[in-house]
C-alpha cells in the first residue's frame, strides 16, 4: 500500500510543480517516447513473441506502427488542440474574452489488457502526455514480458515522476485503485469495468471504459461472398481471435451459410498455409486458463472446419462452427478466440431484432450491396463503433473515436479524443472592467425594470 501511496505521491507533486503543463515540455516527452519505441524496437517485438507469439508484419504493424502513428499525429496536431477555442459572444459579452481552455485532469491512471499489450497502454499514455497529465500505467501481468519490458523502458526516457509504472496483478490493481486520481482509463473486461467504476466512484473519479462484448457482423445474401469472407477471416484470426474488435459471430441467411464456411476455409489456408500451427502470422492463446475456456466454447457444437487444439502450445485451430443456436454458451459470453460461429437469420430485420436483444457491442460489422440496407442497420441498431463491408477498420481512422457504448464501455480516444478525454474544458470568460454603464443594466434594485425598458 504505501509503495502505491509514494507513486501516486510523486506523480502528483511532480504534476503540481507545473512542468508537465507547458507545450514544449508536451512535445519533448512524446518525442522522447517516439525516439523509445524506435530504439527499442527489436525488444518490445521480442516481448510481444514470448507473450503472444506475435511476430514479423503483423506484429509490427499492430504494436509499432500504430503507436509511431498516433505519436506523429499528436505531435503534428497538439499546438492547434491545445489551443483556447473562441466561442460566440452576445450583446452581453460583446468586448469580453470567451472561450473554452484546456487544461490537464491531473494524475491519470491507465490500466491496460494482455491482447495488445504494448499499444494499449502507449496509446492512452499519449494522449494523457499531451493533455499536460502525469500518469501512472498498469500494464497487464497476464502478458509478463511487454509489462516488464514498459516498467524498465519509461523510466529510461520519460520524466521519472511525472510517469511511473506499477507492475502486478489483480491486488497490486486492487490497492492502487484505492489511491485517488483525476482520471481512469481502463481496458479490459466488461466483469473488471464494474470493479474499476467502483473503486473511482469513492474518488468521484471519471473513468473511460474500454471494454468488450459480443460484435456482430451480418452478411447480406446480395454481397460479393469471397470479398467478404476474406475480410471477416483476416479480422477474426488475426491475433489467434484475442481482438476486442474481431467479429464474434456471423449472422447470416441460411442458403448462403455453407458458401460462407466454404470462403473462409479457403482463405485461411491462403493466409496460413496447410499447416497453420507452423505459420508465422497465426499467434497463440495466450496462457492456459483462456484456452480451456475457449475449449469449454466449443462443447456440443456443430464444427465445419477446424477444432484441433493442443494444450502444451495453447494452440487452437482456427475454427468455424455451424448451425450454432442463439442460446448456446458460446453465444452468451465474448468468444475472444479463434472460434467463429455462424447463427441463421432469415432477414435483415431478424438480424436487427438478434442484435438489438443484446447488449450494445464494441463493434458492429455488415456487409451489402446495397447502400440502403447499411444505412438501415446503422439507424437501427447501436454498437461503440462499426464498418461496413470490412471488419477492424474504422479502429484505424485516426480521426474517428474508438470507444464502447453502454457494456461495450464509456468515453472514447484515440488521436484528438484522446486529448479531450484527459483534458477539462474550462469555460473561460475575460472581461473588461471599464463598460460598468452595460453591467448596471443587472444590477439592483429595479434591475428587472431596468431589462425591460
Ligand atoms: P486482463 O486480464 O489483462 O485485465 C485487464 C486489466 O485489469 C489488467 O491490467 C489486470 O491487471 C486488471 N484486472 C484484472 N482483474 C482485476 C480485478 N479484479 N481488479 C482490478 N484489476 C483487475 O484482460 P481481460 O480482462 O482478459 O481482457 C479481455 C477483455 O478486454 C475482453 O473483453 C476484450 O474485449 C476487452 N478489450 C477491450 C479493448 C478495447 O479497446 N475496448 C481492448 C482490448 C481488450
Amino acid at each position: 500500500m504505501e509503495r502505491m501511496q509514494q507513486v501516486v505521491g510523486r506523480a502528483r507533486a511532480a504534476f503540481r510543480s507545473g512542468r508537465s503543463r507547458p507545450l514544449e515540455f508536451r512535445m519533448q516527452q512524446l518525442k522522447a517516447l517516439e525516439r523509445m519505441v524506435q530504439e527499442k524496437e527489436k525488444e518490445i517485438l521480442a516481448a510481444l513473441k514470448a507473450d503472444l507469439n506475435k511476430s514479423g508484419p503483423n506484429a509490427y504493424s499492430h504494436e509499432i506502427l500504430g503507436v509511431l502513428g498516433e505519436l506523429a499525429l499528436t505531435m503534428e496536431k497538439l499546438p492547434s488542440w491545445a489551443a483556447p477555442q473562441a466561442v460566440k459572444k452576445n450583446l452581453l459579452t460583446m468586448r469580453d474574452e470567451a472561450y473554452i481552455g484546456y487544461e490537464p485532469l491531473g494524475v491519470v491512471l491507465v490500466i491496460g489488457a494482455w491482447n495488445y499489450p504494448f499499444v494499449l497502454v502507449m496509446q492512452p499514455l499519449i494522449g494523457a502526455i499531451a493533455a499536460g497529465n502525469a500518469v501512472v500505467v498498469k500494464p497487464s501481468e497476464v502478458s509478463e514480458n511487454t509489462a516488464r519490458l514498459v516498467a524498465e523502458l519509461l523510466p529510461q526516457y520519460l520524466d521519472k515522476d511525472l510517469y511511473a509504472v506499477i507492475t502486478g496483478g489483480v491486488p497490486e490493481t486492487t490497492e492502487l485503485l484505492t489511491q485517488r486520481f483525476d482520471h481512469i482509463l481502463y481496458t479490459g473486461s466488461s466483469a473488471v469495468g464494474r470493479t474499476v467504476m467502483a473503486a473511482a466512484a469513492k474518488h468521484l473519479t471519471p473513468v473511460t471504459l474500454e471494454l468488450g462484448g459480443k460484435s456482430p457482423c451480418y452478411i447480406d445474401k446480395d454481397c460479393d461472398l469471397a470479398v467478404a469472407c476474406r475480410r471477416i477471416t483476416w479480422g477474426k484470426y488475426m491475433n489467434c481471435g484475442q481482438t476486442c474488435i474481431a467479429p464474434d459471430y456471423i449472422l447470416c441467411d441460411p442458403s448462403i451459410q455453407s458458401k460462407v464456411v466454404e470462403n473462409i476455409k479457403a482463405t485461411l489456408k491462403e493466409f496460413y498455409g496447410e499447416d497453420v500451427k507452423s505459420s508465422p502470422d497465426y499467434g497463440k492463446i495466450v496462457n492456459q486458463r483462456h484456452f480451456k475456456r475457449i475449449l469449454g466454447l466449443l462443447e456440443g457444437q456443430k464444427i465445419a472446419y477446424g477444432g484441433e487444439t493442443d494444450e502444451a502450445s495453447c494452440f487452437i485451430a482456427p475454427t468455424i462452427l455451424m448451425d450454432v443456436s442463439p442460446e448456446s454458451k458460446v453465444m452468451e459470453e465474448e468468444i475472444f478466440g479463434p472460434v467463429l460461429p455462424i447463427v441463421t437469420v432469415r432477414s435483415v430485420d431478424e438480424a436487427i431484432e438478434f442484435i438489438n436483444l443484446r447488449e450494445k457491442p464494441l463493434a458492429l460489422y455488415v456487409f451489402s450491396n446495397k447502400k440502403q440496407l447499411i444505412r438501415r442497420v446503422i439507424a437501427e441498431t447501436s454498437s461503440g463503433g462499426m464498418t461496413a463491408n470490412d471488419v477492424i477498420m474504422h479502429s484505424v481512422v485516426p480521426a474517428l473515436p474508438f470507444g464502447g457504448v453502454g457494456h461495450s464501455g464509456m468515453g472514447a480516444y484515440h488521436g484528438r479524443f484522446s486529448f479531450e478525454t484527459f483534458s477539462h474544458r474550462r469555460a473561460c470568460l475575460i472581461k473588461d472592467l471599464r463598460w460598468e454603464v452595460l453591467n448596471k443594466l443587472r444590477y439592483p434594485p429595479g434591475s428587472m425594470e431596468k431589462m425591460n425598458l
